[in-house]
């Protein structure tokens, strides 16, 4: 059972003929009995050592079972040995940051990054000391003292690509973690590039209906251990159901990637031809040592584009307002197509020389394209597009009057 397509549909239901199912059982119990206290005591230091299981769960801070078998399915489904679910991807980055601070007090990050990553980065909320560098300045940037290095690779919310294998060589024995929500395993694998922590904010792609957060981060089970650990002293738990939910889209997940990668790409040449935009960023569309990267790492350019308005912020206001069937709203790798601003909205966060020199500027806009009819997706998003034409063109034509 190798294929990711067969995986995503069948990891974590290994047992079910043994058990007699055909969905996974939803497990919602708070404590377990302990009739035995020898066995009970020997399972409670299990789970607070962060081992993966123990023969008694005890306490659904400690262990769970629903949420165990998601976790066991996206491992598979990246490569690694194991993966530690949290109550969201911000509480999962912030298990593996609290962890890395044993190790040292420095971090290296790329920007650009997801907006409340780089905000809690920047912070310093976590006890650490971050330095943003770019990718090149790794390997001169390093400490005695640096824990982890951070990239997010495509970046939200530019798709600026990030060569994991380069990062990893220049990191030397400091692990790197690599948000990888932007694309799902059937597009990337992060470990076959040597990423010692692969994250997801499993709200977006893996999930994909918009109806739970959640956030994952696969490793090896060595690193894991201390990660499960994290989670049960700070409590930052995914609640069964969520992880039901989680599981249940996981087995679509291919199919709806590639549907949204094929709309995608469709939107992204017609946006890049239409006369009201500026520029498309879209891995497809990169060229130089973006394409390389993305020759290199990618199997796919996912569905996420961004875009820049000729018409700057009036242009951008004027768009989302002008949508009806793609939802003017953040988040994103969602069944259906969602457009935002980030220097409004996602990216409000980051300080405003950043987000200047990363290109979070006044008119980007993002798009994530959903599985709908692509016709019907873009005939909305012409139809904004005209809005903005006409929003730039009225100011103007008054300030030269
Ligand atoms: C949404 C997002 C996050 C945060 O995940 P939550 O589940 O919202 O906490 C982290 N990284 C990226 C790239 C994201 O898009």
């Amino acid at each position: 059972m190798s294929h990711l397509d067969t995986l995503s549909v069948h990891a974590g239901r290994e047992d079910f003929s043994r058990l007699g199912v055909h969905a996974p059982p939803i497990d919602l119990s708070t404590t377990y009995p302990t009739p035995d206290l020898g066995i009970g005591t020997a399972s409670f230091d299990a789970l607070v050592a962060g081992e993966a299981s123990a023969a008694n769960p005890i306490y659904a801070r400690l262990h769970n079972p629903t949420v165990a078998r998601v976790e066991s399915a996206i491992a598979q489904l990246e490569g690694m040995d194991a993966c530690v679910a949290y109550g969201s991807g911000m509480a999962a980055l912030t298990a593996v940051l609290l962890d890395a601070k044993s190790r040292g007090n420095h971090v290296l990050a790329v920007r650009p990054l997801y907006g409340t990553a780089d905000h809690l980065l920047a912070s310093g909320l976590c006890g650490l000391e971050t330095e943003f560098v770019a990718a090149d300045d790794i390997a001169a940037k390093l400490r005695p003292d640096t824990a982890l290095v951070i990239i997010e690779t495509p970046a939200n919310p530019t798709l600026q690509l990030v060569d994991i294998a380069a990062v990893v060589a220049a990191a030397g024995s400091v692990p790197v973690l690599v948000d990888s929500s932007f694309a799902p395993a059937c597009i990337q694998r992060p470990a076959e590039h040597g990423a010692a922590y692969v994250l997801h904010s499993a709200t977006k792609f893996l999930s994909g209906h918009g109806d739970v957060i959640a956030g994952v981060v696969s490793c090896s089970e060595a690193r894991a251990k201390p990660l499960r650990t994290v989670r049960a002293a700070t409590g930052a738990l995914l609640h069964p159901l969520a992880a039901y939910l989680l599981h249940r889209g996981l087995a679509t997940l291919n199919l709806r990637v590639e549907r949204a990668q094929a709309n995608a790409q469709t939107i992204a040449e017609r946006l890049a031809a239409h006369p009201a935009v500026a520029a498309v960023h879209f891995p497809l569309l990169h060229d130089g040592a973006q394409a390389a990267i993305y020759r290199k790492q990618m199997r796919g350019p996912g569905a996420l584009l961004a875009f820049e308005l000729a018409q700057g912020y009036a242009g951008a206001a004027a768009m989302l307002a002008a949508v009806r069937l793609c939802t003017p709203a953040v988040s994103l790798g969602s069944v259906d197509t969602l457009i935002q601003h980030p220097a409004g909205l996602t990216h409000r966060v980051v300080s405003e020389a950043a987000r200047a020199q990363h290109g979070i500027g006044p008119g980007l806009i993002r798009l994530s394209v959903g599985i709908e009819h692509v016709e019907d997706i873009w005939a909305d998003l012409a139809r904004a597009l005209n809005a903005a034409v006409s929003a730039g063109t009225a100011p103007r034509a008054l300030a030269s009057a």
